[in-house]
């Protein structure tokens, strides 16, 4: 039996399929050093930085812990923490 993986079926389905379980490392956002750059928000593969009530935050159920959004970000507003399980 051939193991389909993530192949995705139905169009505009990726939302129900949940990545954050595939995180070894967590990106933890400061709010406070944050300068508003929106890197992250632009780089994120995931789309899982949004912008709420004028502070963008990290939606977990989707980040799959890549840490692009550390790297892009200017002011080191974004650090990784190690997954707990
Ligand atoms: S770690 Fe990757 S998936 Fe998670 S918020 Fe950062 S860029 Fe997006
Ligand atoms: S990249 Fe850093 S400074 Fe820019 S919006 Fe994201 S957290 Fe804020």
């Amino acid at each position: 039996m051939v193991n389909t993986g993530t192949i995705i079926y139905e169009p505009g389905s990726s939302a129900n399929n949940k990545t954050g379980s595939w995180r070894v490392f967590k990106p933890i956002l400061d709010k406070e050093k944050c300068v508003m750059c929106e890197n992250c928000y632009i780089f994120c593969p995931e789309g899982c930085i949004q912008e709420k009530n004028g502070k963008f935050e990290i939606d977990y159920d989707y980040c799959k812990g890549c840490l692009i959004c550390e790297r892009e970000c200017p002011v080191k507003a974004i650090k990784a923490e190690r997954e707990e399980k």
